[in-house]
């Protein structure tokens, strides 16, 4: 099983390792020819409006809709998930508009540019270290999503069918639990059946 790492900017290697932690194999995306031959994708932590330009200059906005549209999962962290999102508050444009979520962009402001917490995330049994940089969070989710973690009353992780999205960043620590349910999520699509 194959998931691919969106890799035009962000944290693409730290993805990588935590992927083959979770005891799937991962793979630097660069090229749209290469979502044929992956399983999921992961759009990592970065700066959103440099990863949505570089996105429509290398023709992957509609060719991650199409691998969406195929059911193929979806994991979005920090920027990532802004870029998987349908609304992006105060903005006109989303990226991919995929999920239906509305994000905040730096919702946790400049004095909290980043910090740790220990969060409990639904599916997952014991307490995630969770980093949160410059982190955006989701202002309101569709009927459709489930809300799998809040921090301070806030949501930071959530799921929609086969759309995953984190406001930290799951791939800096080496808890890759995040990654295992994420893979799980893959195996579960390819019709393979969770573990
Ligand atoms: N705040 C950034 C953005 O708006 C995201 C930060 C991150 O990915 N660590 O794109």
């Amino acid at each position: 099983m194959k998931i691919g790492v969106l890799a035009l900017q962000g944290a693409v290697a730290e993805h990588i390792r935590s992927i083959g932690l979770a005891g799937a194999e991962g793979v630097a995306v660069k090229r749209t020819e290469q979502l044929d031959e992956i399983d999921g994708l992961i759009i990592p932590g970065g700066e959103s409006t440099t990863i949505g330009k570089l996105m429509r200059k290398y023709d992957f906005i509609d060719a991650i809709r199409k691998f969406s549209e195929e059911k193929k999962p979806i994991f979005g962290t920090c920027a990532g998930l802004i870029v998987l999102a349908k609304e992006i508050a105060g903005q006109e444009e989303a990226h991919l508009g995929l999920m239906d979520i509305t994000v905040n962009r730096n919702a946790f402001g400049r004095q909290r540019e980043s910090f740790e917490a220990d969060l409990d995330i639904a599916g997952i049994e014991e307490p995630v270290r969770a980093v949160f940089i410059r982190a955006p969070l989701i202002q309101k989710v569709g009927s459709d999503v489930d809300v799998l973690a809040e921090y301070n009353g806030e949501i930071v992780t959530a799921r929609e069918e086969h759309l995953l999205a984190s406001s930290f960043h799951p791939e800096l620590t080496d808890d890759y639990r995040l990654h295992q349910y994420f893979a799980d999520m893959v195996r579960e699509y390819k019709g393979l059946g969770s573990k």
